[in-house]
């Protein structure tokens, strides 16, 4: 397939609710910025998300936002906080893993996964490598 060439943008994203996304739903907490995507950018080279996270007494236990889904393109997520731990639960075909700011997981194309906020606050975000992903 060619690829378009990359061509210089500058985005400030819009805050998107969780539930536009196939496989997710809104809760309490977290506040979805969609900074660059074919949507609303044609010749966006990747997909970007950054999802601003706070867990505290009002929503513990109630951040598990997204079901098991896959894409046709790898994903990476990078789970960071300024300051406090942000403290996420990964399902990876099936298996958990616990993972704690900074963090970077890498989920190759193909495996089924979601991912669910524990507690802290800070920023989880989701770039996804090609642009014109599929999910199913
Ligand atoms: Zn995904």
């Amino acid at each position: 397939m060619k690829k378009n060439p990359t061509k210089l943008t500058i985005s400030h994203g819009v805050i998107e609710p969780l539930s536009k996304v196939d496989f997710h739903k809104d809760v309490l907490g977290i506040t979805r910025r969609l900074l660059i995507s074919p949507e609303d950018t044609p010749e966006a080279p990747l997909h970007i998300a950054v999802h601003e996270v706070r867990v505290d007494s009002a929503n513990r236990g109630k951040c598990h936002y997204a079901e098991d889904h896959k894409h046709d393109s790898d994903e990476i997520n990078i789970v960071w906080s300024e300051r406090g731990k942000l403290q996420y639960r990964f399902v990876l075909d099936g298996k958990e893993t616990i993972v704690e700011s900074p963090a970077i997981v890498v989920i190759p194309a193909g495996i089924t996964h979601h991912a669910e906020a524990l507690s802290g606050e800070g920023t989880f975000t989701c770039i996804l490598l090609n642009a014109q992903h599929q999910h199913t």
